[in-house]
């Protein structure tokens, strides 16, 4: 194997290290991050640990997925059970099998109740993909040809295949791969801390719903075919956690115009936020919902998108030529349906759905009254066990720290150096512990979060 510089390398870290640093390419691939990476070798609990037997609190459940922490033997016993029985069959027309049935049916009673059938696909990627496919699909088999621009938010993120990047507001996922695809347009966030209401008789959450509308007529209603959103917002903005008002009028709009409403449930399904699906909170109904992620606690890839009676109604009334042609090879795996199937199991049996509900509640609140005097804290945020706390270099102005200041990095690695892994996200400490974490391990968490973070950031400079 060849070693960089020719030399020997000193210890086995270091010759996996070099074997990474020739032949991998990471997500969101740079190597000034990857000088020494986490070399993880073991999961229990809420605990990662690495090559050197160093114990690290998974302070982001993985990548927002591993929502029943490591080791679940559940899990584990369903994933090898279904190796041993049925390994893999496709789910392709004229083909099925009991894991995929059972999913199905399991799905369609934790569900928003608008959604009656269900696609499955290997990740969110590709459930955006879908998704925009199947909104599309549903004018144009109806006659619409013309409905199918795809309206977005900015700061918002549904993936890196290039249809679900074009629908994806952060810009620098599309800046250097050329432009998005046509079609795409982007409203602004209903961001609590830093929207600004331009028409004071409306509430925030009026104000930035009815960007929405004005996007609608901007375009003209006969062009738009869907309106995707994340519940709450989660990797692109750092949990925005929209205001009350915001869903509910963004349905209405959409049912005003005939634009479908998408869910990008990726992040919030399966009890992250203290509900099973995000919108649950506000009452609202999608037509079409994704998700991924949790649905397997991240043990095996799973993802899919769950569609209304409606839409459904489209698909099965088409011509045979004229059918939805969208199709993935590993659409409803068996090994992933088994390993759903596990996951859902231990949420009910556990009830730990409603117990998110409670502990989040307490987590959040905590965070937000410890924090509260640093004057570089500009916002604690969240929604069951899912918090973002946004730091600002001076709080009257909100105005953030220079990039040149490396602050975000510098938080990340004194957590570390404290034992809790997480994300920092341009300004934002985002925390998305296992929904099992203990109440001790919660407290532990968030002793360690404001033991790093409630006083004035000055040695985060650089
Ligand atoms: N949608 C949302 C809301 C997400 O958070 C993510 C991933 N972080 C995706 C879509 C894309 O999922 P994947 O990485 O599995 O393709």
């Amino acid at each position: 194997m060849p070693y960089p510089n020719n030399a020997e390398p000193a210890t086995e870290f270091d010759r996996l290290v070099a074997i990474d640093h020739q032949h991998i390419l990471h997500p969101q691939h740079h190597p000034s991050e990857h000088e020494k990476p986490l070399l993880w070798t073991k999961g229990e609990g809420i605990y990662l640990i690495n090559d050197a037997g160093e114990r690290f609190i998974d302070g982001l459940s993985g990548m927002w997925n591993v929502s029943l922490g490591h080791g679940r033997r559940e899990l584990i016993e369903a994933a090898t059970r279904q190796l041993e029985t049925l390994d893999f069959a496709t789910a392709y027309a004229g083909s099925s099998h009991r894991p995929v049935i059972e999913l199905s049916e399991l799905l369609s009673g934790v569900v928003y109740p608008s959604i009656k059938a269900f696609y499955f696909t290997s990740g969110g990627g590709e459930a955006t993909d879908t998704s925009i496919r199947t909104a599309r699909y549903f004018w144009r088999a109806q006659g619409r040809l013309e409905k199918s621009k795809i309206i977005a938010r900015k700061l918002s993120y549904h993936g890196s295949t290039v249809g679900s990047a074009s629908a994806t507001g952060v810009d620098e996922f599309s800046d250097g791969f050329g432009p998005r695809l046509p079609g795409f347009l982007h409203i602004e966030s209903p961001y609590p801390y830093r929207f600004v209401n331009p028409n004071p008789l409306k509430t925030q959450g009026q104000a930035a719903a009815d960007l929405l509308e004005e996007a609608i007529l901007r375009e003209g209603p006969e062009t738009v075919a869907a309106f995707i959103a994340e519940p709450v917002q989660g990797g692109g903005g750092g949990i925005l956690v929209p205001q009350d008002d915001y869903f509910p009028r963004i349905r209405a709009i959409c049912d005003r115009y005939d634009v479908l409403l998408i869910a990008d449930d990726v992040i919030t399904g399966f009890g992250r936020t203290g509900r099973w699906f995000g919108l649950e909170h506000w009452g609202v109904n999608p037509d079409i919902v994704q998700f991924a992620k949790g649905i397997t606690s991240g043990y095996v890839p799973l993802g899919g998108i769950g569609v209304s009676a409606r839409i459904k109604g489209v698909l099965d009334h088409a011509e045979p030529a004229k059918r939805w042609w969208h199709g993935y090879t590993y659409s409803g795996h068996p090994v992933g349906c088994a390993v759903a199937i596990a996951t859902i199991g231990v949420l009910k049996k556990e009830g730990l759905i409603e117990r998110t509900e409670k502990v989040g509640t307490a987590f959040l609140r905590r965070l937000q009254a410890e924090l509260a005097d640093n004057p570089n804290i500009g916002d604690v945020r969240g929604q069951g066990l899912l918090a973002g706390i946004e730091f600002v270099e001076d709080r009257a102005t909100k105005r953030t720290f220079p990039g040149a200041a490396n602050v975000g990095p510098r938080i990340k690695a004194e957590l570390l150096r404290r034992g809790l892994c997480t994300r920092v996200l341009s300004d934002v400490v985002c925390l998305a512990p296992p929904l099992t974490a203990t109440e001790d391990e919660l407290d532990r968490i968030a002793s360690i979060v404001i033991d790093t973070l409630s006083q004035p950031f000055d040695r985060f400079k650089a």
